[in-house]
């Protein structure tokens, strides 16, 4: 099987190199990783196959705002990959634009897509940066499947996750360039793992550890106000950086597919290859990093569009300039909000929630999953108004559960869920100073 991996990827390199730039490639690290899950984790691979055909189901459209927590560990080597406070919170920013759609440069999407263009109404609330410095140097190793397995994990010189259903974790580092025989075949900026719909991913040896689950970003390439710079290969100048890396693999982690559909790099470059999404137009292959509106890869009639259509080289999930960049599709959207109300709803929090990590009084809820009677329990250092309230994933309020001053001490205050309909909901505890909130799944049965 590894054989066979190495083959295909040298080979499909130089036919990559052959095409367009001399030297090395640029590259996001799904392929690599799609292809290890094709032949070697056939289980894991129908898993994420099956979430991916659950999650284009048309649904009920509500237009409800989606909130996630978002974590960002900085692992760093050098002082210039301990990226400053400033540009994770830039980035946080341009996710927050670009999955709104309140990005300046949509005006620059062509007249043609406008109609196309979606929202997709997800909020990163940022709840916390981890900073670890280490020895270690990470790598992709698509001959060895190593999947940058070390800087999820404190014990081999990374950051340990927190909770990967209820955060999403993203960690910064400096990406080693993939060698061969002292060769540098190409650069990836980053990576994220599809979602699916198991518990647990299946426990083959070698498979993904869930604990890894979220997405790593090159340190380069994270925040549009970022010094640092990636050379393109060949010598043509650096890459434009505008924080659209993140963006893209969020993408990935929410569930979408490249817009070429993945023939590219290790498959055929033909007009065959979908990515699962309607009014993404076909392409045969990625963009080279440019910005050109003139590309149309597959001349073929779009049925979504009944005319033959260029390449959508304005989507976030194209390999274009992070200066073209500047939209997801309706299709896309769709996806990716049956994924954040599906497989990973976990990570949702109520509307205008912010949830402050280690700031909060701790409460805890037994049983969880809860079918009838369930207990909150909390302990306060001092006499407090205490106000607790249920809410559900679109943050509305299902009633106060209790608002009133409890004296210093420890709590219990016992609670029926028998009348809820099964589902996620939120339990938030307020206080004069601090909002906590702890998710309830209601279950029967
Ligand atoms: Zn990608």
């Amino acid at each position: 099987m590894k054989n066979t991996l190495l083959a295909l990827f040298v080979l499909s390199t130089l036919a990559l190199n052959a095409q367009t730039t001399p030297g090395s490639s640029i590259l996001c690290g799904n392929e690599i990783f799609s292809k290890i899950v094709r032949e070697q984790y056939p289980e894991l691979q129908a898993a994420f196959d099956a979430t991916f055909e659950e999650a284009r189901i048309p649904r009920a459209t509500d237009r409800n705002p989606l909130t996630v927590n978002v974590v960002v560990h900085v692992v760093w080597k050098n002082p210039e990959e301990n990226l400053d406070d400033s540009i994770v919170l830039d980035q946080i920013a341009v996710l927050n634009a670009d999955y709104n759609r309140l990005n300046a440069d949509t005006a620059n999407l062509r007249p043609l897509f406008q109609p196309v263009a979606g929202n997709a109404g997800i909020h990163f609330n940022l709840a916390g940066i981890v900073r670890v410095q280490t020895t270690k140097e990470f790598e992709i190793n698509p001959f060895g499947s190593n999947l940058l397995s070390e800087l999820k994990h404190s014990a081999q010189g990374g950051s340990d996750a927190w909770d990967n259903e209820q955060y999403l974790n993203i960690w910064v580092c400096k990406i080693q360039p993939i060698t061969f025989g002292g060769a540098v075949l190409g650069q990836i900026l980053g990576f994220a793992f599809p979602p699916n719909n198991l518990d647990n991913w299946p426990p083959n040896n070698g498979a993904p550890n869930p604990e890894e689950d979220g997405v790593a970003i090159d340190y380069r390439v994270f925040g549009s106000n970022n010094p640092n710079f990636v050379e393109i290969p060949g010598g043509t100048g650096n890459l434009m950086v505008r924080g659209r890396t993140p963006v893209h693999e969020v993408g990935h982690y929410f569930g979408l597919r490249h817009i070429w559909g993945d023939g590219g790099i290790f498959g055929p470059n033909d007009c065959d290859q979908t990515d699962g999404v309607d009014d993404t137009p076909y392409a045969n292959s990625q963009s080279q990093f440019d910005c050109d509106t003139t590309r149309n890869s597959c001349n073929n009639n779009e049925v979504f569009y009944n005319a033959d259509v260029p390449d959508l080289i304005e989507n976030f999930m194209d390999y274009s300039s992070e200066d073209c960049m500047n939209m997801f599709t309706q299709g896309q959207v769709e996806i990716m909000r049956n994924v954040l109300q599906g497989p990973r709803s976990g990570l949702l929090m109520p509307v205008g929630t912010q949830h402050i990590a280690g700031q909060n009084i701790d409460f805890t809820l037994s049983p969880n999953p809860a079918s009838d009677l369930f207990a909150l329990k909390f302990n306060l250092p001092e006499k407090t108004n205490i106000t607790l309230r249920l809410l559900n994933t679109a943050g509305q309020s299902h009633g106060t559960l209790s608002s009133e001053y409890y004296p210093a001490g420890a709590h219990q205050i016992n609670l029926d869920a028998s009348a809820l309909t099964p589902g996620l909901y939120f339990v938030e505890m307020r206080t004069e100073h601090e909002v906590n909130v702890q998710k309830l799944v209601v279950k029967r049965g």
